[in-house]
């Protein structure tokens, strides 16, 4: 049984319909990586999976339970952990704060700030720093770890490259593949195309909150993907 369910979900910004009956599934220890243009609607799908956005029709199933109406803070207890774009960490406070107020609201599992410094080298000197001094591939790296305080089964990440120096995003990418690798569950967000059919089992393609292309990454051309983006005839699945 998949571990997430997304059945013909709707959602939308006042008039503005920005997921348009989306249904696609994801096994356990599956990444998905969610494509498409500029305002296709996938950080609002995303968001409506964690509870940050309630959906106006559909439903999101994970582990067997319909979770649609579930406020954020449950879904977490269940399992799901979002890592917002523009990371949302809590700048005054140190990383380790941050990191620790994550830990009491999630499941009890596995993950301390000692497993945190393993998986992310480069947040080890910084602990004590005030988050928001951290560079932003720092920050990147701080909120990826706060969401894995809670103990996640699902993580979704949205766009964790955005506005990071090439480098920074491949240290990210460098712990995240720990992770994927180790069987971790994840939808990802991702604009770099290359990347994410490197890094996902199966991608997804949005164009104006409707899915148009759904494959495996290996079986995936870029210029399949490129083509269901701009919404080209022959692309569409
Ligand atoms: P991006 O890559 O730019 O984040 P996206 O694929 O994640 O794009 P969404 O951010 O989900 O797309 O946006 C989907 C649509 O909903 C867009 O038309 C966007 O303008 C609109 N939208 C998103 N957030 C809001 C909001 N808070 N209020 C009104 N409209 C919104």
């Amino acid at each position: 049984m998949p571990i997430l369910t997304v059945d013909a979900l709707d959602a939308r910004h006042g008039l503005l319909h920005a997921v348009r009956g989306v249904s696609f599934a994801v096994e356990e220890g599956e990444t998905l990586a969610l494509v498409g243009a500029n305002g296709a609607g996938k950080t609002t799908l995303l968001r409506c999976i964690a509870g940050a956005h309630r959906a106006s029709g559909g439903r999101v199933m994970f582990d067997g339970t319909d979770v649609t109406h579930l406020p954020a803070h449950r879904r977490v207890q269940c399992g799901i952990a979002l890592v917002p774009e523009g990371r949302r960490l809590f700048a005054g406070m140190t990383v380790e704060e941050n990191l620790r107020v994550a830990a009491g609201r999630g499941r009890p599992g596995t993950w301390t700030v000692e497993r945190i410094v393993e998986a992310f080298p480069q947040l080890g000197p910084k602990l004590q720093a005030r988050a928001g001094d951290l560079s932003g591939g720092q920050q990147q790296a701080a909120a990826i770890a706060r969401a894995l305080m809670t103990n996640p089964r699902l993580l979704l990440l949205d766009e964790v490259s955005l506005g990071l120096s090439p480098i920074a995003v491949d240290a990210v990418y460098a712990s995240l593949q720990g992770l994927l690798g180790g069987g971790a569950t994840v939808v990802l967000v991702e604009q770099d195309l290359a990347r994410a059919l490197r890094v996902a089992d199966r991608v997804l393609c949005m164009l104006e909150g409707r899915v148009v292309y759904e494959g495996r990454a290996q079986e995936t051309t870029r210029e399949q993907v490129m083509a269901a983006y701009f919404g080209l005839r022959e692309a569409v699945a």
